[in-house]
């Protein structure tokens, strides 16, 4: 039931991170649905406080279907060590109130998922922590905006919404030149460990949005993160514990593990059809501009081509050739693709970030972050992708004939 580390990607999503209840004999972990752990005697209820014996207390602190998706991830990361969280936001905040304190500087990227932008400039803010944004793909600006006090470098290694690419072992080598201690954290929810592995080039901690890809159906809120034991053990017992407690649910730990299992076939089937989507997309006369990451004509295609195995994503953005409220009515008379946030589902989702995802920058925010008011986002479902054209090419067409 279980796998050596030398095993393929795909062996290791199924198997890396079971645990042994042999004596019970399940294929799949059952879900663990309580609360709290029963001690045999207050020895051993002391002895798993104080870290001396390993087990289960409380399922704040963990719980089997929880370790299993931490483990797993992990493994797929390349990491030591994988927490999973009540939700991407609850990573990103636990991540961040652990390793930052009143003085520091954070320094991330200009573009940012909305609740991640919120939570840096008027969360973080008002706790003393000094904040910079400035565009990952400028090299020398990073260079000029590490200061001593800067604790933490935060990207996105795809952006949303407009599908950047960051050259990641060249930030990691100008960061760790500067201050070794600095903490690399890289949202890789875009890309998943399918394509991208950050801790591979040097990152310290991954995170994701399990919400997103790693689940896959749609149906779960859940965040990870990934990185050393040290780092790992630094979050539970900081940021997730005591600071925001973001505790995922057995069952929605179960449902994540069970998406794993075909995490590789899915991503897979994603890049193909938002390949054939996005050269729809560009030729289209009604398309002004389309974004990803596998087109010749993205601004940072060598660079993904350098970074990404195997593939370069299932989202597209792009911007119509018309008025905003005609671009409205184009995404309104959509069949099959449903007007949605969120992304990484079965179901082809569609959205409008200025005014959805992305409503928690303003206007002159969002022109600095390069997120147009019309774009539109695209997250490519698991459906036909000639379903899919059809029902775009329907609506381009009255557009544009
Ligand atoms: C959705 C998302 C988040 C937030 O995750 P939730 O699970 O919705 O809390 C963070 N980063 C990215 C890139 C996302 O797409």
């Amino acid at each position: 039931m279980s796998c050596n580390e030398h095993a393929g990607f795909a062996t290791r999503q199924i198997h890396a991170g079971h645990q042994d209840l042999s004596a019970v004999g399940p294929l799949a972990t059952p879900i663990f649905q309580t609360s709290t752990f029963v001690f045999q005697d207050t020895a051993q209820g002391a002895a798993r406080f104080a870290g001396e014996e390993q087990g289960y207390i409380y399922t704040r602190l963990g719980n089997p279907n929880g370790n299993e998706v931490g483990a797993k991830v992990a493994n797929l990361e390349g990491a030591e060590m994988g927490l999973v969280m009540g939700s991407g936001m609850g990573a990103v905040s636990a991540c961040m109130w652990s390793l930052l304190k009143a003085g520091d500087h954070l320094l991330a990227d200009k573009t940012l998922y909305g609740c991640t932008f919120a939570y840096f400039m008027h969360g973080l803010t008002r706790f003393g922590v000094e904040v910079t944004l400035i565009d990952f793909a400028d090299l020398d600006a990073i260079k000029a905006s590490l200061r001593d006090n800067t604790a933490v470098v935060y990207f996105e290694s795809e952006t949303n919404p407009d599908l950047k690419i960051v050259d990641i072992p060249a930030i990691v080598k100008i960061v760790k030149d500067h201050n070794p201690a600095t903490k690399i954290v890289v949202d890789n929810t875009f890309a998943t460990p399918v394509l991208l592995r950050p801790i591979e080039l040097g990152v310290d901690i991954v995170l994701h949005s399990a919400t997103k890809y790693l689940n896959g159906h749609g149906d779960v809120i859940a965040g990870m993160l990934c990185g050393s034991a040290e780092d790992m053990t630094n979050v539970l017992m900081v940021g997730v514990k005591d600071m925001t407690g973001s505790v995922i649910g057995p069952f929605e730990a179960f449902l994540i593990n069970r998406g794993l299992k075909t995490l590789d076939i899915r991503v897979n089937k994603h890049c193909q059809s938002a390949m054939k989507i996005a050269t729809f997309l560009e030729g289209h006369p009604a398309v002004k501009r389309t974004l990803y990451p596998g087109l010749a004509s993205h601004p940072q295609h060598a660079l993904a081509e350098k970074l990404f195995h195997g593939g370069f994503g299932g989202m597209i953005a792009f911007e119509l050739d018309c008025s905003k409220d005609r671009a409205a009515e184009f995404i309104n008379h959509l069949e099959l693709c449903s007007l949605a946030v969120s992304l990484g589902d079965a179901e082809t989702l569609i959205e409008h970030p200025a005014s959805m995802t992305h409503s928690t920058y303003t206007p002159e925010e969002l022109a600095e972050a390069g997120i147009g008011e019309g774009m539109i986002r695209l997250s490519v479902g698991l459906e036909d992708p000639e379903d899919i054209i059809a029902d775009l090419k329907a609506q381009l067409d009255k557009i544009k004939k």
